[in-house]
Parts: structure tokens; sequence; C-alpha cells
């Protein structure tokens, strides 16, 4: 993908509510729409940045005690096919869920201060095309997840081993 990819207001036309299609498109995989799906639907259309299953686990419990992890993750995973959602993973490895992507990015997250910024595909660019050329691999952006020490940390001092 090429282009400007520095956050953009997230609309510029009228476009058609992504989700209103997905109780068909849940029902064609033989899933059921249920009022467990649409409080998850909700909770995501809500949601804004990156969460975590738990996060959303949660936040569907707020809204319906009903809820079940394992119906959270399940529907997940098919709103990922339908490409509603993302996934990515923090600096312990856990999933990370961005609604509604627009470009693929990988993410920065400093191991001092915890912050975390999106990585855009022209930055990463230089390894991508380095890692195809001499490896033949395809990388995967939305995995990329680099740990380090952001620029405010450095500029504040050296790192306190423990
Ligand atoms: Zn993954
Ligand atoms: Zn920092
Ligand atoms: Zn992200």
């Amino acid at each position: 993908m090429s282009g400007t990819l520095r956050a953009m207001p997230s609309q510029q036309t009228a476009a058609p509510n992504p989700w209103e299609s997905l109780p068909d498109e849940l029902r064609a995989r033989g899933m059921r729409w249920t009022p467990q799906r649409r409080t998850l639907i909700d909770v995501l259309s809500r949601a804004d940045g990156h969460l975590t299953g738990a996060e959303l686990v949660d936040r569907c419990r707020d809204a319906d005690p009903t809820t079940t992890p394992s119906t959270v993750y399940r529907t997940l995973d098919v709103l990922e096919d339908l490409g509603l959602i993302r996934h990515a993973h923090g600096p312990a490895g856990r999933e990370e869920f961005h609604v509604l992507p627009t470009t693929d990015h990988g993410h920065l997250h400093c191991s001092s201060c915890g912050g975390s910024w999106e990585l855009d595909a022209s930055e990463a660019a230089g390894l991508v095309r380095e890692l195809h050329r001499g490896r033949g691999f395809q990388v995967s952006l939305s995995h990329v997840t680099v740990v380090g020490r952001c620029a405010d940390c450095v500029a504040s001092g050296p790192r306190q081993r423990a």
C-alpha cells in the first residue's frame, strides 16, 4: 500500500456502516446473530485505539453480564477474517485488537515510560524490503512490534539497570 499513512480523519465520504452486513456474514458462516455478539459489536464500534481481548471481555460484561469469553474470542476471529479488526501483539506478546484498521502498521513500545506509537509502512519500508530481498521473507507489518526507548526517555538520561 502506498500513499500518506499518517493518521487521517477517519472518513471523507459517507461510507456505509461497516458493521451493517455483519449479521448476514455471520449467518453465512453458520454463526447466529445473538445479543452477546451485538454487545461486542457495540463495544467495538465505540472503541478507540488498541484493546486486548481481556479488555473487550470486560467491557462486554459491563453491558451484558452473561458474556462468555469464548464467544467473544470466536467472534473476534471471524471479525478479523472479515477485515473489521486486526490483531497485533503488545510487548509481552498479548494480542491487541485494532478496530477498523485503515492502514497496515506496526508498533513501537517504550520500555521506560510504557508509551506506544504506530509504525508506518513508510518507516518500516527499509526493513521490509531488505528481508524480502535477502531472504524472500514477506513481513506482516501488523506483527512488527519494536521495543526500545523513546526520544524523551533517551533525553532524560541513561537507563538505570536493575
Ligand atoms: Zn498474531
Ligand atoms: Zn519513553
Ligand atoms: Zn495499532
